[in-house]
């Protein structure tokens, strides 16, 4: 079976951690690596460096076109050639093509969102929310990473249909050391949503020497790091730029905890990544972490500045609980391995084709 698989906006391919590139393009790397094993997979992204075998039965196809009308037409020409038997979208700008293609491709059109823009609670484009819900009504099948996430649609669009399987998290590459000292590490693109600036307030607030290691480079839209930087000042932060996805592996033992002080997070795939590094997580209860983090596995706190600081003051001052909680992430985050994730979307997209 072949799967058409539509990342107009970011590719697998790009390095992660700056710019447009983040999560989405790991999960989309990971899970059709995975899925590869079981389908043929196209990934159709922007750009023009032709098509590259990103693998055994696995191809990324750019396509060198802006136009919505001109990638969807480009990618019906595959289409025509060899059929697929699904196609899968990802992210808004991928529904776009979607909506252009559904109707004349007549195979089951499944759409993952990634980022639910009227979920969002700050800096909400409204023309974006109008497209995706226009996007989420056409589709078939929308596909969401959390329950939380899952619930909110059904409520928002009670007639669509939507299901949830988890992102993953490669349990090798991210692997559990000893934990010997309270260091914090933030992971992200640095950009206003990501809430980097309420975790200073929150360090300033704390009046002691907190040590924060900032890994991640500048988002696309958002020229914000010079200002981030000079806000930080006085503070004993390190700021080391956008890290090789590779190479973060070591920043998370250097770490003795991971704070997400972000005001929106879909899933937070840096959450499961400090879990499966066996450490703790601080961040907010209303975000994607509640179903991956929850209770046991970090410290979850409503939204405020002087909550962050208090989880902080309690996480960094008590070892044994650092190392409790670390290690029941692990054991969590073991559930979470992609060749778990990869078996459930197999299963929903042999269910979906029978269908
Ligand atoms: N990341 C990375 N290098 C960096 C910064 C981030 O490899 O310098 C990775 C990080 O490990 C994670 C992803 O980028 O896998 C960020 O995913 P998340 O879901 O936390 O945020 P998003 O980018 O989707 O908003």
């Amino acid at each position: 079976m072949r799967i058409c698989v539509v990342s107009y906006h970011s590719s697998p391919l790009t390095p992660v951690g700056a710019g447009k590139s983040g999560g989405m393009s790991i999960v989309i790397h990971n899970l059709y690596k995975g899925l590869a094993q079981f389908f043929d997979i196209d990934i159709f992204v922007r750009g023009n460096e032709g098509i590259i075998q990103m693998g055994p039965r696995l191809r990324v196809i750019h396509i060198d076109r802006r136009d919505t009308y001109d990638f969807a037409e480009e990618l019906m020409k595959y289409h025509n050639a060899h059929p697929y038997g699904l196609i899968h979208t990802h992210y808004w700008l991928s529904g776009l093509v979607g909506l252009v293609t559904h109707g004349l491709l007549r195979i089951p059109w499944l759409h993952t969102l990634h980022t639910v823009e009227i979920l969002k609670t700050v800096t909400r484009d409204n023309a974006r929310v109008e497209i995706e819900e226009e996007i989420v009504r056409s589709c078939d099948l929308v596909v969401s990473p959390t329950l939380q996430e899952m619930s909110a649609i059904k409520m928002l669009y009670p007639d669509v249909r939507v299901l949830s399987i988890p992102h993953g998290v490669d349990v090798r590459r991210f692997t559990p050391s000893l934990n010997g000292h309270a260091n914090m590490l933030f992971v992200g693109r640095i950009e206003p949503i990501k809430g980097l600036h309420v975790l200073i307030d929150a360090l300033r607030y704390l009046r002691r020497d907190f040590r924060l290691t900032v890994i991640g480079g500048q988002s696309k839209d958002d020229p914000g790091l010079s200002d981030i930087k000079s806000y930080a000042a006085g503070l004993e932060i390190e700021f080391k730029g956008q890290v090789k996805h590779q190479e973060l592996s070591d920043h998370y033992h250097r770490a003795g905890m991971l704070v997400v002080p972000s005001y929106y997070e879909s899933f937070g795939l840096v959450g499961l990544e400090a879990m499966a590094s066996a450490r703790p997580v601080i961040g907010f209860k209303h975000t994607g972490l509640r179903e991956t983090v929850g209770n046991d596995a970090g410290i979850l706190v409503t939204m405020n500045t002087r909550n962050l600081a208090q989880a902080i003051r309690v996480l960094s001052a008590d070892p044994r609980l650092r190392h409790r909680l670390g290690s029941n992430g692990r054991k969590k985050a073991l559930r979470y391995d992609w060749s778990n994730i990869v078996r459930q979307y197999q299963r929903m997209y042999e269910k979906i084709i029978e269908e």
